[in-house]
């Protein structure tokens, strides 16, 4: 049997031996060898349990004790938190290693981690594409093997979206699932973290080990417990047709997720995995999300405004970086904070301060958050059609690095078939159902409706 601390070592050995890849931003294998010989010794007491000794992958954007938590930004470059995440003291409870901390769009901010202050990461199935972001680092050290799962945070589809772009499963779990305590805040109406693995299965060992309640997040919910793994393997409702799993499954497609903007390479790999799910007993439901394009500006409004907010906090007095040179009080803030965060950053900073700012607030701001109210009602509609909502994650596969570096509303417009269920806070997964052009991967998005990740999980494994 194979040790934490060989398991550990392994992964130390391939970060290093995958240093070109840029999945990482930071290694101390002090604390993780340390982290290892624990588990070996609860495994030696005879304490076991499915996470004891697995090695993980902390997306940057949780902050950790024994490393930095950059969030990706110069801004943090060298900030060392005095806790741990809820997500990281939990998975560290459950027994699991953690190996270092993943390279990310600064801030979360951006769908390709071209944004990160540390530069891009490469996709692993082909090194000329993006992975994919913001939590671009993680998916990749999933994909390459480096690690057999990883933390991320899905905004828009952070976790989503990269999954898709390397062919691993990814979940964000309902808003409020996962506790958000020590996840250096993006737009906190939206954040959400979950797990990366290889598989839907891994995903539900790993969200049992990360979410529950949180009362250090006043935005986290109190729902019972629950083990994610329950309906897997299972037939759909209790069914007990062993040719037709999914017996009854009603999937529901709607038709402005398959319009004119959908490659057709993305449209065949999901449409040749939608067969699949009949083969196993499912059936389709056309369904309409007719606010589905609006995503685009709501989003794009409300987040920036949070984030506007949220990101006041860096001052250069607090946290991270100060200028070294400056005249008074006020030059220091403006000098330092154009010095630590990138240009997506301080878009974001504008956009969002824009649209709080008397006089706009009614235009822009409300108006988003009315929208957002039809968006989720939408979604409810649907949801009295079907058990399951299922489309394409992006519109198109991974794209070259670079190819979209100068156009800040192209990265966005890639963002149409996530950002929804984001602004309603349902629970999104995507599992890999095949490649599309020059071989890069393809991910079929799942949605549940509330709390029903169970289920979806349950309808993921199904297919792999
Ligand atoms: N691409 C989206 C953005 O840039 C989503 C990012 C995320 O989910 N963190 O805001």
């Amino acid at each position: 049997q194979v040790s934490a601390v060989e398991l550990a070592q392994e992964s130390l050995a391939a970060i290093e031996a995958a240093r070109e890849l840029n999945a990482f931003i930071d290694v101390n294998p002090e604390p993780t060898l340390a982290a290892a010989k624990a588990a070996d010794a609860r495994l030696a007491r005879g304490e076991s349990g499915p996470l004891v000794g697995l090695p993980i992958a902390h997306k940057d954007v949780f902050v950790t004790r024994d490393w930095r938590s950059t969030a990706g930004s110069k801004m943090l470059d060298s900030y060392r938190s005095p806790f741990d995440a809820t997500v990281v003291e939990r998975l560290a409870a459950a027994g699991m290693v953690c190996v270092g901390k993943t390279n990310m769009d600064e801030f979360a901010m951006g769908s390709s981690n071209e944004n990160s202050h540390f530069g891009p990461v490469q996709n692993p199935w082909d090194r000329r594409a993006v992975p994919g972001g913001s939590s671009g680092g993680a998916a990749a050290a999933v994909a390459a093997r480096i690690v057999p799962a990883a933390t991320g945070t899905d905004t828009g589809g952070s976790i989503r979206q990269p999954a898709s772009f390397t062919g691993v499963t990814g979940i964000k779990p309902t808003y409020g699932r996962v506790s958000r305590y020590g996840m250096i805040a993006f737009a906190s109406s939206l954040d959400q973290g979950g797990p990366f693995a290889q598989s839907a299965h891994d995903c539900a060992l790993l969200l049992n080990g990360m979410a529950g309640f949180d009362p250090r997040d006043s935005t986290s919910l109190e729902h019972p417990d629950e083990d994610f793994t329950r309906a897997i393997g299972k037939g759909w409702n209790g069914g007990t047709n062993a040719a037709k799993p999914l017996d009854g499954l009603r999937i529901g497609l709607p038709n402005e997720y398959f319009g004119d903007g959908l490659a057709s390479d993305v449209r065949d790999a999901v449409e040749a995995a939608l067969k699949q799910y009949e083969a196993l007993g499912a059936v389709r439901v056309p369904v309409s999300l007719p606010k589905t394009e609006l995503s685009i500006p709501v989003y794009y409004v409300i987040a920036p405004a949070e984030a506007s907010s949220n990101l006041s906090r860096f001052d250069g007095v607090r946290f991270g970086h100060r200028a070294a040179q400056y005249t008074d009080l006020l030059d220091m803030y403006k000098k330092s904070r154009s010095e630590g965060f990138g240009e997506e950053v301080k878009r974001r900073i504008l956009v969002g301060a824009y649209v709080l700012s008397h006089g706009y607030y009614d235009a822009y701001y409300l108006q988003a958050q009315k929208i957002r109210r039809i968006i989720a009602s939408d979604f409810q509609q649907a949801f009295t059609q079907c058990d399951v909502i299922m489309g394409p994650v992006a519109p198109t596969v991974a794209w070259d690095l670079g190819a979209k570096g100068d156009d800040p509303v192209a990265m966005y417009l890639a963002d149409i078939y996530t950002l929804s269920i984001s602004l309603a806070g349902l629970p999104g997964m995507s599992v890999p159902c095949g490649f599309g052009a020059n071989g890069r991967p393809v991910g079929l998005q799942i949605v549940g409706n509330y709390f029903d990740e169970s289920r979806m999980l349950q309808v993921a494994d199904a297919f792999q």
